[in-house]
């Protein structure tokens, strides 16, 4: 169609919306508010900073920061709201040498242009200098005074998103919303030890940070001291970076990679790539869907990484990155392999120093094993009948010595049972552990089945085969996973309808004493998964190990404890089972006389 009058159909748009869009894209939500006022403060030098959140039933109503950094100007307070103007760059190869959390000069334009803004400023270098209170709404000054203020900045933000009633309409829940700040100032106190951070919601402290040099410190704050005792440091340097951190034990691991905290040169970052390397560092000690705990900060030439691809800078683009990620994963083994992996008793501790967010780090480990038939108080001693089966379970699962990885068990000495659960054993040097058999056997199992020696799995035919009834839905199931089975020794033929027949089974299922226990594994297989995917034969061999292990509630004689203990040194990872969860507490003299009151 053509035109009918010759005005433009193209627009310049005015200032007022170019910032309004533009904040679109810097603030999106309260929390990236926090961030650009936190980093704002840390670039100004701060020693520490405040965050102050208030929050009505339904939404976030206002942010304060306040810093003792730098401060600023009267002539600079009011620049610091002018789009792109910034203190930190002259220029674009400013970039390449960048420092600084901030550079682009757009956030307190952005935030000015969604909210109400207050900022009171003071120079700190100057007793004589002015203070300064402006007031922006909706990016137009309302107030420009001088006042009387410390030296340093804080900047209070109110009504944020007032006038984009679409953006407003945006915000999760409240809730959300303050666990998405809470969740972004761990991993900026994370980064930030020298810093001393406080933050309160609605007049409550909920984290507080003392300057430390140590990154230790602020991971005590956080997380409490249970996580800290189950943590090795880590350290590492190449020619392109310098490796910093910790990690944690295998023992201590979770089903996401929510607690894998990185910071490129002082700046918290988001880098699948390093997360990838961190968990490819850990290889077979952690399952396959399994991530550990990690604080882990780099140090690489500024040269290297791209801060500026993405509007709130948390994702960075690192060069030469299959260099940098090998050396992460160099120093993650490293690690792993020269500290001792028991992990030691867990003392309770003080709490996790937060009631934002419902997910804890530890409540997978800390929930308590299931068992079935146990009855503290009663002495248990071991039936004839029992022992000959568990003899026989053992003897199928006798691993062949591999080389002995380094960081693994030292010897074990089997000093007894408790409840038909826990075998208790002694070190050389004098420490107690305390063994889950069930988990213990579990392992045992699952590396002897996963064992990829080339030779063919280790099958057994079963005199009578088995007949199995399934449903058609688990029918459905079982024909796809049959090839899989097949690798995995079960030798399955479908025989017609939601029929089939089972004609042989892994050896180290032991004996088939009666078809329940097939039935229990093909229900395993063909009932709805939990948690992150693993593949197939992943998930046949870790439900083998699982139901071909002793029992918890067998009771084991001291020389089949001692045979599991023997057994369990040789795996590649005696300290978890295939699902994560400790095989081992460890408890040592130190700590039983700290029990005992004896130091
Ligand atoms: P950027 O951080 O990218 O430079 P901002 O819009 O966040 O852009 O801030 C603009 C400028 O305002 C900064 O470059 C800095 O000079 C000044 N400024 C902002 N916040 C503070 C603060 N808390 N203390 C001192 N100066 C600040
Ligand atoms: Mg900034």
């Amino acid at each position: 169609m053509k035109h009918e009058s010759a005005s433009p159909v193209i627009r310049v748009l005015d200032q007022a919306t170019v910032n309004k869009i533009a904040a679109g894209e810097v603030v999106e939500r309260p929390a990236s508010v926090v961030k650009e006022l936190v980093e704002n403060a840390i670039d100004a030098g701060a020693r520490s900073i405040r965050i102050e959140v208030l929050s009505s039933r339904t939404d976030i109503t206002s942010v304060r920061v306040t810093d003792d950094g730098a401060g600023m100007s009267p002539a600079d307070a009011l620049l610091a709201f002018t789009p792109h103007a910034t203190s930190k760059i002259a220029g674009i190869t400013d970039l390449d040498t960048i420092r600084t959390m901030g550079f682009r000069g757009e956030a307190l334009a952005s935030i000015a242009a969604v909210s109400r803004v207050t900022l009171i400023t003071r120079p700190n270098n100057d007793d004589l200098a002015a203070g300064t209170r402006i007031v922006i709404a909706g990016g137009d000054v309302i107030e420009d005074v001088p006042v009387g203020a410390p030296g340093g900045t804080s900047v209070l933000v109110e009504d944020l998103f007032y006038n984009t009633p679409a953006r407003k309409k945006f915000q999760k829940t409240r809730n959300t919303e303050l666990a998405h700040i809470h969740d972004m100032l761990e991993g900026i106190f994370l980064a930030n030890p020298p810093i001393a951070f406080r933050l309160s919601v609605n007049g409550s402290e909920l984290v507080v940070t003392d300057k430390s040099p140590s990154s230790l410190d602020t991971i005590t704050r956080i997380f409490g001291t249970a996580v800290v005792r189950d943590l090795v440091p880590v350290t590492g340097s190449g020619p392109l970076l310098k490796i910093t951190g910790h990690i944690s034990r295998p023992s201590l691991s979770r089903k996401d990679h929510a607690r894998i905290f990185i910071s490129i040169n002082g700046r918290y970052v988001s880098s699948p790539a390093i997360t990838n390397a961190i968990k490819e560092g850990y290889g077979t000690l952690l399952p396959k869907d399994r991530f550990p705990v990690a604080f882990l900060s780099l140090e690489i030439e500024t040269g290297l990484v791209d801060v500026n691809v993405h509007p709130t800078k948390k994702l960075v683009r690192i060069s030469r990155e299959p260099e940098i990620t090998k050396a992460v994963c160099d120093a993650i083994r490293n690690a792993l392999s020269s500290h001792d992996l028991i992990p030691d008793i867990r003392s309770p501790g003080p709490a996790r120093a937060t009631v934002i967010t419902t997910d804890a780090v530890l409540p997978e480990h800390s929930r308590p094993y299931e068992y079935s038939s146990i009855q503290p108080g009663v002495v248990s001693e071991p039936t004839h009948a029992g022992t000959t089966a568990t003899d026989r379970q053992l003897r199928q699962t006798e691993l062949a010595p591999e080389p002995v990885p380094a960081g693994s068990l030292p010897p074990l000495r089997v000093i007894g049972e408790f409840g038909g659960i826990y075998i208790l054993a002694t070190t050389e040097t004098g420490e107690l552990l305390v063994i889950d058999q069930h988990a213990a056997h579990e392992r045992i199992l699952y590396e002897l089945a996963g064992r990829k020696d080339g030779k063919e799995k280790r099958v057994q035919e079963l005199i009578a085969p088995v007949i199995l009834h399934r449903t058609p839905r688990e029918s459905a199931i079982l024909a796809d996973l049959l090839p899989a089975l097949a690798e995995e020794g079960f030798h399955i033929e479908e025989f017609g309808r939601d029929t089939f027949v089972v004609r042989a089974i892994p050896v180290v299922l032991g004996k088939l004493e009666d078809t329940s226990l097939l039935e229990d594994i093909i229900s395993d297989l063909t009932s709805a998964e939990r948690g992150q995917r693993v593949d197939n034969r992943e998930r046949i061999t870790r439900i083998v190990a699982c139901r071909g292990a002793i029992k918890a509630g067998t009771v084991c004689t001291q020389e089949q404890c001692q045979r599991v203990a023997d057994q369990l040194r040789l795996t590649k990872n005696p300290f978890t089972c295939p699902h994560g969860r400790p095989t081992m507490v460890r408890f040592s003299k130190v700590d039983l006389d700290g029990m005992f009151k004896r130091s």
